[in-house]
């Protein structure tokens, strides 16, 4: 059986009755407690205003072992429309809620219903998931940086900043890594494609709800370029290893294409004009496709999910365990390119 069917009976939403502090849009500060529902509802307002496309709403149950399964992510039932969105996702979570199922949704919407970053586009959003810390202090130092939104996900603290505008992915992805460096928060969530719990649901792994703690309305939404002045991307793209001093263009392995190298390394299909794939490397479980494999060998590939990439050389070494990017050199580079000149 699964454990979780009770959960909701069993916690009779005693943590989602923890207070919120919603500062509204004359900027009055109150401290309600807010049912499930409007927790979702409320979530949807700051994520999902201004946007346009479809919104993927997940839905999962955990089995005894722990492990979390997701329904289907094909079935276009799972997406709604963002521009009116907020009634539907708050059925689908009701719905989820009362069969002892976990939720999420993607926060960017997708130009068609189909999971992963691929079908990602504009967004005019951007996160952080600060993971394992959920304290005042830390909320408190979150909140500091004028989040729309903070939700306890019953693990950690999400935040959400509305943009004025919307943005391309790639800026998109470019804006939560250097949210990511603000608040100390975790890389591995910074994909486009990427789910996050939903306000007004049930965390299973953690027996937690995940609920709102800040709402604000007062704050208009924010210019993206001021945002991303307050700090350099961390990772900025084309992949670091193509400003690698040692790259040599006389060299062979320059010459192959990505998709070629994938499949001769890692035994990965990608078609000759580039693509998204599971991303094959060690120590990343990717569900969806986050690797990027372009097609010209002087971009490389890039795993937004676990932010590692670059060429031929840093595909060898991160497959063998070693660094790859600006944190490979010397000697260490010297036998990974061995490795993979031998093996072609
Ligand atoms: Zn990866």
């Amino acid at each position: 059986m699964n454990p979780l069917a009770q959960a909701p009976a069993r916690v009779p939403g005693f943590e989602l009755r923890e207070a919120t502090r919603l500062i509204d849009s004359d900027g009055s500060v109150r401290t309600v407690t807010l049912p499930a529902d409007t927790q979702t509802a409320m979530w949807c307002e700051a994520v999902l205003t201004g946007q346009r496309g479809l919104i993927e709403v997940v839905r999962a149950t955990r089995d005894g072992d722990g492990q979390l399964r997701m329904r289907s992510r094909r079935d276009p039932a799972g997406y709604v429309e963002a521009e009116h969105g907020a009634g539907a996702v708050v059925a689908l979570a009701a719905k989820a809620r009362g069969r002892g199922e976990e939720v999420f949704a993607c926060p960017v919407p997708k130009a068609a219903p189909e999971p992963g970053r691929s079908s990602a586009g504009r967004g005019k959003l951007v996160w952080v998931d600060v993971d394992g810390v959920c304290d005042r202090e830390a909320a408190e130092s979150l909140a500091e940086l004028r989040p729309h939104l903070i939700c306890h996900s019953g693990g950690g603290l999400h935040a959400y900043w509305r943009l004025a505008e919307p943005v391309e992915p790639d800026r998109l992805e470019a804006l939560n890594r250097r949210l990511c460096v603000l608040a100390g928060g975790d890389r591995a969530c910074v994909d486009r494609g990427r789910i996050m719990r939903l306000a007004g649901s049930y965390n299973g792994r953690r027996q937690r709800w995940c609920r709102l703690l800040v709402v604000d309305r007062s704050r208009p939404a924010v210019d993206p370029a001021r945002l991303a002045e307050r700090v350099e991307d961390p990772d900025p793209r084309p992949p670091p290893s193509a400003e690698r001093p040692s790259r040599r263009r006389d060299d062979p392995l320059e010459a192959i294409a990505p998709p070629d190298y994938f499949r001769a390394l890692c035994g990965v299909h990608v078609e000759p004009t580039g693509g998204d794939i599971r991303c094959p490397l060690p120590g990343h479980e990717d569900r969806y496709a986050s690797c990027h494999v372009w097609a010209e060998p002087d971009r490389g590939w890039w795993c937004f999910g676990c932010n590692r990439g670059g060429s031929a050389v840093d595909l060898v070494s991160v497959m063998n365990g070693g660094p790859c990017g600006r944190d490979l050199g010397g000697a260490a580079f010297a036998e990974a390119h061995a490795r993979a000149t031998s093996q072609f």
